[in-house]
């Protein structure tokens, strides 16, 4: 190339640079004339997502650029129960047409009112599963302790599980025995619940689906039916208590801290009753404050003894307790 053509293609270049400079900083968007140039304006709108304009075939200017002019949503599928809808809207200048999912409607909740299947899609990693569920409505013998009954695999590779749930059942939790998803609300409708993601107290939220079993699932577990024989329990407490509450737990119905109040049995003699099931593993007995609790060390139900005596306390401050019987209005120590 020549020393003379580059100059020339130089000059024509930075002409060029400035004329384009000169007609874009003179125009705003509202005025398609200036003294420099007159846009020519595409006839069609552009458009994106939120606005539209007619554009300048000369220039980068987007004149009558405003937002979009919606119409009313149209339903083109309506969401159920199993599956996400579907809507969209019509700017009614440049015609743009937003297209936009509803969400799933929620289910409606309640009690199972039989023994029912409810299914569970976990984290691939989990290996046991447990249901735990309760209910006001669930019969005695199916009451279950944390962290509750096995589930039965069914797809290893769906990570699905399965369990059938005793009448009475409006709500369940299902755990790996570390990790666990919030308390659930049952869906008589909905029997899969899919782990979805974590919450901010690394419990899992779900989302409700269906699951239609198949001739080749597994026979799924179920809870045995099991009455707990209870057991009448009393207690003698130091005289400045003024009641008795017991806590115990390793049966299926274990109690909150600081435990359920006593019944008094002989107010001069601070003795005190209560029943608890019979295959507790440990029991504390507690003054029954929320705050400060006086308590007792851990104890067990010893075979013989249906009586607790509270005698010193520990470095702790804990309470250390004989056993006895207690027959006819009176405990005899052990
Ligand atoms: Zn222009
Ligand atoms: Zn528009």
């Amino acid at each position: 190339m020549n020393k003379i053509l580059k100059t020339l293609m130089l000059t024509f270049a930075f002409s060029f640079g400035a004329f384009a400079m000169a007609s874009c900083n003179d125009n705003t968007s509202s005025n398609s004339t200036s003294g420099t140039h007159v846009h020519d304006l595409e006839t069609e709108w552009s458009k994106d997502a939120t606005k539209h304009w007619h554009a300048c075939k000369d220039c980068d200017e987007k004149v009558d650029k405003a937002a979009h002019t919606w119409g009313e949503w149209i339903e083109d599928k309506s969401a159920t129960d199993t599956e996400k809808g579907s809507h969209h809207r019509i700017c009614s200048i440049c015609l743009y047409r937003a297209d936009e999912e509803i969400p799933m409607l929620s289910p409606e909740f309640g009690a199972a009112t039989e023994l029912t299947a409810i299914y569970a899609k976990v984290p691939t990693d989990w290996e046991t599963v447990n249901i735990y569920y309760w209910g006001a409505d669930i019969e005695e013998g199916y009451a279950v302790g944390w962290p509750g009954n096995e589930m039965t695999l069914v797809n290893a590779d769906e990570a699905l599980f399965g369990y059938k749930i005793p009448a009475g059942t409006d709500h369940v939790i299902i755990n790996n025995g570390s990790v666990q998803t919030v308390d659930l609300e049952y869906a008589p409708s909905r029997n899969l619940l899919v782990l979805d993601k974590l919450n901010a107290e690394n419990k899992y939220e779900i989302y409700y689906s269906t699951y239609t079993p198949t001739d080749s699932d597994p026979e799924l577990a179920q809870p045995e039916y099991n009455i707990v024989e209870k057991i009448t329990v009393y207690a003698q407490v130091p005289t400045e208590w003024e009641k008795a509450c017991v806590h115990h737990w390793g049966s299926a119905t274990s109690t909150d801290w600081p435990g359920e109040e006593m019944t008094l049995v002989d107010a001069d003699k601070h003795i005190y009753s209560c029943e608890v099931p019979a295959d507790i593993t440990g029991i504390i007995f507690t003054n029954g404050a929320p705050e400060g609790t006086i308590q007792t060390v851990n104890l067990e139900l010893v075979d013989g003894a249906n009586a607790f005596i509270l005698t010193t306390t520990d470095a702790e401050g804990h309470f250390n307790a004989t056993v006895g019987v207690y027959e006819n209005g009176n405990i005899t120590q052990l």
